[in-house]
C-alpha cells in the first residue's frame, strides 16, 4: 500500500509497505538534524526556477521543486516517496542552487536525503548503489576509476564513430606527461601507498564504511580485505625504512 501523500504536492512512485508514522518522523529528523541542513535550504517561492534549469528535471520525472516543498511543508509521506525513487535522478550538478532566488540548494538537500536513505537501509539507495560496486572497488583498489586502457572501441561503442580517435600511442602520449605518477595506462594515475591508506582512516571516521555495509555487506568484505592488504604493504614499506636506517647508522 502506498503511504499518503498530499496530491498538491506529491507525485509518488513507490508501491511499498504501509510505513509507521514513528518511522516518518524519525527519517525527517534525520533529514533536518543533519550538519548542513540549515545552508541548504531557507524557505521557497515555490517559483519553479530550479526545475526550469535542472538536467535531470528534463529527462526524468523528477523536481528540485517539488523536492524542496515535500521538505520545506514537512511532508513525510511524500519525502518518503521521493526516497524511494526520485532522489537518485539528481546529477548534482548544482545549477538549481545557483539559481534559486532564496539560495537553497535542492541538489544539496537530496544529497542529505540520500544519506539518510542509506541510513534507513532503504531498498532505493541499495539498488541504485549495486550497478557500481565495481567502481567502488577499483577507487579502493588503485585510488582512482577510469584508466586510460579501459577507454576502446569495444567498450564505448556508443559513442560512435569519433571513438576511433582514442586508438593514438597512449603511452607515448602518457610519458610526455610531466607528471610521472601518470606514466602508466593501469589507472588514470598512480596514487601514493600512504594517501590509499590515509584514504581508508577517513572513511572509518566518517561513517562511510559503515554505510557501505549498511548497502551491501559483502562488497564491505571485499573492500575490507583490500584495505587489510594495502595497510600491511604499508607498514612493510615503513619497517623497510627504518631498517634501511639502521644499516646506514651501523
Ligand atoms: S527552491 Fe528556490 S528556485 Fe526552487 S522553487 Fe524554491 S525558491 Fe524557487
Ligand atoms: S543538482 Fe540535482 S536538482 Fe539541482 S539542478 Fe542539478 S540535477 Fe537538478
Amino acid at each position: 500500500m502506498n503511504a499518503h501523500v498530499n496530491p498538491q504536492i506529491a507525485d509518488p512512485v513507490s508501491s511499498g509497505n504501509e510505513i509507521s508514522r514513528e518511522k516518518l518522523e524519525e527519517i525527517f529528523e534525520d533529514i533536518r538534524s543533519h550538519a548542513v541542513y540549515d545552508h541548504e535550504i531557507h524557505g521557497c517561492l515555490n517559483c519553479g526556477i530550479c526545475t526550469a534549469t535542472c538536467p535531470s528535471a528534463h529527462y526524468y520525472d523528477y523536481s528540485p521543486r517539488e523536492i524542496i516543498q515535500l521538505v520545506w511543508t514537512e511532508n513525510l509521506e511524500g519525502i518518503y516517496d521521493a526516497m524511494q525513487e526520485k532522489i537518485w535522478a539528481c546529477a548534482q550538478c548544482y545549477t538549481c542552487a545557483a539559481r534559486c532566488p532564496f539560495e537553497n540548494s535542492p541538489g544539496g538537500l537530496v544529497m542529505i536525503m540520500r544519506e539518510v536513505a542509506i541510513k534507513h537501509e532503504m531498498e532505493s539507495a541499495k539498488e541504485v548503489l549495486r550497478p557500481f560496486s565495481r567502481v567502488l572497488l577499483k577507487v579502493v583498489s588503485t585510488g582512482n576509476q577510469l584508466a586510460p586502457n579501459m577507454i576502446t572501441k569495444e567498450a564505448f561503442p556508443d559513442w560512435g564513430p569519433n571513438v576511433a580517435k582514442v586508438d593514438a600511442p597512449l603511452m607515448i602520449l602518457r610519458k610526455a606527461i610531466p607528471m610521472p605518477t601518470m606514466h602508466t595506462l593501469d589507472t588514470a594515475w598512480e596514487v601514493n601507498l600512504r594517501t590509499s591508506v590515509e584514504l581508508y582512516t577517513i572513511w572509518e571516521a566518517t561513517g562511510v564504511l559503515d554505510q557501505l555495509e549498511a548497502v551491501d555487506e559483502n562488497l564491505f568484505d571485499v573492500v575490507q580485505d583490500v584495505m587489510d592488504e594495502k595497510r600491511e604493504e604499508w607498514e612493510e614499506w615503513l619497517e623497510e625504512q627504518d631498517d634501511d636506517e639502521d644499516d646506514d647508522d651501523a
